[in-house]
């Protein structure tokens, strides 16, 4: 930095006047004078980094509760008590489970899971090419060997691949060989069809604990759950719109299923309600800034044959 010298003072580029300081001439007095004064220039200059800081930290811990209630069940109900568990364990894993995306974005993810079927999820891509929105979509290995072709056009209209299970059973009930086994199954089948193995996993049921949470982590993957719940697979539409409407948040996940008559009804609705707010849609790797899919490993045979 720069400095000038007229009379006692030094003078800094940014405005800066602060008295030189010279043992002999200056008072006790004087001395806290200037070590004030320098005190409060450094807070004046650190005070905007620190705010900014934090306001970074914030949003990388902020976890929404998650929303979405029906009638038909109460509060007692383990649908709801699972939450509680879920939250702790985004609070105390972020990079590992995610329940929402930036809380300061007026922007949602539209996620469908249980994909793809052969009735309703091409309707649902129709809809979604109206509006020109990228999805996700959490698929069943089960399914994308019945119906590949529709996995297929989910990737080429660039909505984003995730790995919901081959069988689609509670992770909380099977063992760890078979939680593996099912999302490697998934990925293999997905790698045959579109080249990628994924990064995203959602648990059937949204059954989770620490334990399967670590193990997916271990197997390269990031859960990831929802904060807003439709609740699709039980409501008629209205109630769902009513659901979206009343609870809506920036950087929340919403759940839906792909393969419900009344998802197709109501997303037309739900969309457009959101675009009225201002939302935008993006998928879960935009969202959360991360990629979707594993890197692929080149074997050493495989890296031979590119050299040659
Ligand atoms: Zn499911």
């Amino acid at each position: 930095m720069i400095a000038y010298k007229t009379d006692n003072y030094l003078h800094f580029p940014h405005k800066i006047k602060l008295p030189i300081l010279c043992a002999e001439k200056k008072s006790v007095n004087e001395i806290k004078y200037l070590m004030k004064l320098l005190l409060s220039k450094l807070v004046f200059l650190f005070f905007p980094t620190l705010l900014f800081v934090s306001e970074i930290k914030g949003q990388q811990n902020k976890v929404y509760e998650i929303r979405g209630m029906s009638d038909k069940f109460n509060k007692q109900d383990s649908a709801y008590i699972l939450r509680e568990r879920v939250q702790n364990i985004a609070r105390k894993y972020p990079e590992k489970l995610i329940i929402n995306g930036n809380t300061k974005r007026l922007e949602v993810a539209l996620t469908f899971d249980d994909a793809p079927d052969p009735y309703f999820t091409p309707k649902i891509l129709d809809c979604l090419k109206n509006y020109d929105l990228r999805a996700t979509f959490f698929c069943i290995g089960e399914q994308i060997v019945k119906y590949p072709e529709i996995l297929k056009r989910i990737y080429e209209e660039g909505h984003t691949v995730a790995n919901h299970s081959f069988t689609h059973p509670k992770f909380t009930k099977i063992r760890t060989e078979r939680l593996l086994s099912e999302l490697n199954k998934t990925d293999s089948i997905i790698h045959s069809i579109i080249g990628k193995r994924t990064r995203f996993v959602r648990p059937p049921y949204g059954r989770i604990n620490d334990t399967i949470c670590n193990n997916i982590n271990e197997n390269g993957q990031i859960v990831i759950y929802w904060s807003l719940d439709t609740f699709d697979w039980l409501e008629n539409p209205d109630k769902m719109l009513s659901i979206v409407e009343q609870n809506i948040r920036k950087g929340d996940i919403i759940l839906m299923h792909s393969n419900k008559k009344q998802t197709v009804k109501v997303l037309d609705y739900i969309i457009s309600a959101l675009v009225v707010r201002g939302y935008n849609f993006v998928s879960i790797d935009e969202m959360i800034k991360k990629t979707a899919y594993k890197k692929e490993v080149i074997s050493d045979e495989q890296e031979q044959t590119y050299e040659n």
